[in-house]
């Protein structure tokens, strides 16, 4: 039997490039697949420059100075294949208290469409706590739960990659108690959660069950995210109808296209009544 895409992807949001130095293939190799394969819209989502102090670099980041080449290429190549696909530029970034303003201030410099929320690390990786390493430790848990709660409340991430990154080996109740808070956050700001395929395709800890059955029971929206790193990601029609059974299992139906929260907003925040100062405007 000939396996089909359609209708299980018919667009993706998360889509890398080989400025974040762990991805393979160029814009246009994953634009050509996504064609041939019947995805209608295409999101590059690559891992955001994020401007830290003293010259820390990530290393599996692009650099601050990649931004404009991103931007380029991808509006260019937009233009040019706007007959065949829908193409969007954002980014996938982590939510960093101390720096997110400087990293907004360079993304929103350049044509930026939409933003998705991969909290790698806890604090920041300069502290180089990863999300994803083993723990039983509901103080890390809890944290990640407040910085993703935090960063979803900036109001410019349009869904949450991967939520269940964290790997807790902890209590099923303590993990209950905080991954229900994080799906009630993300519920209550109408943001999607994200079941990743690399995370499927790759058998890591994630997509993880038990979190999965929370977001079943808080009823939030969901999105299939393919967390491209090769082209060949965005053709994997088995991968499709696996994500597509994990889904069915907790009776999840994610939706087909996400809603693009525009990342400038973050720099159009209207000054609060309470605190308006001016003479002059009555209120
Ligand atoms: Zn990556
Ligand atoms: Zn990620």
């Amino acid at each position: 039997m000939t396996q089909t895409n359609t209708p299980i992807l018919i667009a993706n949001y998360h889509t890398h490039t080989t400025r974040c130095g762990h991805a393979r293939g160029c814009e246009r190799d994953y634009i050509e697949q996504a064609i041939r394969a019947g995805v209608r819209i295409l999101g590059f989502a690559d891992h955001a420059p994020y401007p830290f102090p003293d010259g820390y670099n990530s290393g599996f980041r692009m650099r601050v100075e990649q931004t404009a080449d991103y931007t380029e290429t991808l509006c260019a190549l937009r233009e040019e294949y706007k007959q065949d696909i829908e193409i969007y530029i954002g980014y996938e970034t982590e939510y960093y208290p101390d720096f997110f303003s400087d990293a907004m201030q360079n993304l929103c410099a350049y044509p930026v469409d939409y933003l998705i929320l991969g909290q790698h690390f806890l604090e920041n990786e300069i502290t180089k706590i990863y999300s994803g390493a083993p723990t039983d430790d509901e103080g890390r848990l809890s944290a990640y739960v407040d910085q993703i709660s935090a960063g979803l409340s900036t109001g410019v991430f349009s869904c949450v990659a991967h939520p269940d990154l964290l790997h807790f080996t902890g209590d099923n109740a303590i993990y209950e108690t905080q991954m229900r808070r994080l799906c009630e956050n993300a519920k209550r700001l109408d943001i999607p959660l994200e079941i990743n395929f690399l995370g499927l395709k790759e058998h890591r800890h994630y997509p993880c069950d038990r979190f999965w059955q929370i977001a079943a029971d808080v009823g939030n929206s969901v999105i299939f995210g393919c967390d491209a790193h090769t082209p060949d990601m965005l053709s994997d029609f088995g991968l499709f109808q696996s994500a597509a059974a994990y889904a069915e299992r907790f009776g999840l139906h994610p939706q087909k296209t996400l809603t693009l929260r525009d990342p400038h907003s973050f720099f159009k925040k209207t000054t609060p009544i309470s605190n308006c100062q001016t003479v002059c405007c009555n209120c």
